[in-house]
């Protein structure tokens, strides 16, 4: 059996004869740039989010950027993140001029600890980024408390967690701001690259619609030096079909999470856990594993294809090396890097994939010296059962 790491041309042959049928209407007003596609899902996904508005973009990347810029950080300023995400969340930082710091994160959960938080902060810090690292919620409710207390305004990364909720209300209506990606395998994918902006605040919004344009405020009438960040008018169109899915897909997707841990049940295998006020959407299906190299690689060879997300943190990449961190700074993440492996994830999985899958992990284990006995024929496991495809 072959599970590829993710199969988005399941999701075209379900969509495909609605986006061209909206591709056309994009085609036919030739409203490319901007336009009225990409304003009705600027409607749709604020209300989505539970906000008040959403300025769309054509990257996550650019979304962090003019979130940063937006409330005036920059040089000399100081914005606290974690070392386990993407580097996107770092570089956004670095292009205002502001300092990236890290905290560790909390060790069951690999999101940010408030309590690390909080030692963390001096008088330069000017924001939090909180990353919902794989579509699980951070404890938004106690770093809000942090920064509120302190006066410090948090940016969501919300990049990876469409629709994951905190306490029943959606990422994204937390922070001062919050920030979504629709690169093409995201949750919410666009054909190609997307991003946005979701806020309460008019002011933000004002300022992040005239940074997306070359800081236009009106024609011709150039407030800032902006940037050319706009969304496309066919991300706009696509992204108006799929957000109707949304909420079924990550049903899907939880679905294959609740199997994949009651088939790696009794294995050496440990889950990245949930905080309890969370309900993630699982983007990526991370687990701990003893051996992770050697298990990856005979995953490989079994037809199961994974990920690691991510394998070397920020701190240790040699584009920071100028800002002096070491090996040992952030444990919990380092610690993590050398366990934790992506497997396949997507709503259109099937049980008996996950079930191969889960298969082929205990069959690892089962190799293993050390964990032979808890293998005997006797053992009362879950049956495994599952068709060749
Ligand atoms: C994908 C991602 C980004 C960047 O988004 P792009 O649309 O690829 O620029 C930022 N942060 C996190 C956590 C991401 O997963």
């Amino acid at each position: 059996m072959k599970v590829p790491f993710l199969d988005l041309k399941l999701q075209y042959k379900e969509l495909g004869a609605e986006v061209s049928r909206r591709f056309q209407h994009v085609f036919k007003t030739t409203s490319f740039v901007l336009g009225d596609e990409v304003e009705q899902f600027e409607h749709d996904f604020a209300r989505y989010t539970g906000t008040e508005y959403c300025v769309a973009l054509n990257s996550g990347t650019s979304a962090l950027h003019l979130a940063l810029l937006a409330h005036g950080i920059g040089e000399g300023d100081e914005v606290i993140t974690v070392p386990n995400t993407f580097i996107a969340t770092a570089e956004a930082i670095s292009y205002t001029g502001a300092k990236p710091v890290f905290v560790d994160v909390d060790p069951d959960t690999l999101l940010m600890s408030p309590e690390n938080l909080e030692k963390a902060i001096t008088p330069q810090t000017r924001a939090i980024i909180p990353v919902h690292l794989f579509g699980q919620p951070c404890r938004i409710d106690a770093i809000r408390e942090i920064a509120d207390s302190k006066g410090i305004i948090v940016i969501e990364d919300a990049c990876q967690a469409h629709g994951a909720e905190f306490s029943g209300k959606r990422v994204g209506s937390f922070g001062s701001c919050s920030v979504f990606s629709f690169y093409a395998g995201k949750n919410l994918g666009a054909y190609g690259e997307g991003g946005a902006l979701v806020t309460d605040n008019e002011d933000i919004r004002r300022r992040v619609r005239a940074l997306r344009d070359h800081g236009q405020t009106s024609k011709h009438q150039h407030e800032y030096i902006g940037y050319n960040y706009r969304m496309d008018g066919f991300q706009g169109a696509v992204l108006n079909v799929k957000l109707q899915w949304l909420d079924k897909w990550n049903k899907l997707r939880r679905q294959n999470a609740d199997l994949y841990r009651k088939y790696l049940i009794d294995t050496p295998v440990k889950f990245v856990e949930e905080y309890p006020q969370a309900k993630g959407v699982y983007h990526l299906m991370v687990i701990r594993a003893q051996e992770r190299d050697k298990l990856r690689e005979f995953l490989n060879d079994m037809g199961v294809q994974t990920g690691i997300h991510y394998p070397v943190p920020i701190h240790l990449q040699q584009a920071y090396k100028f800002l002096g961190w070491n090996r040992g700074e952030y444990p919990n993440c380092e610690q993590a890097c050398d366990e934790i492996i992506s497997l396949p994830m997507y709503p259109e999985l099937l049980q008996n994939q996950v079930q191969y899958v889960c298969h082929c992990i205990r069959e690892f284990y089962k190799q293993q010296p050390e964990h032979e006995q808890l293998y005997e024929e006797s053992d009362s496991k879950p049956r495994l059962e599952f068709a060749e495809a």
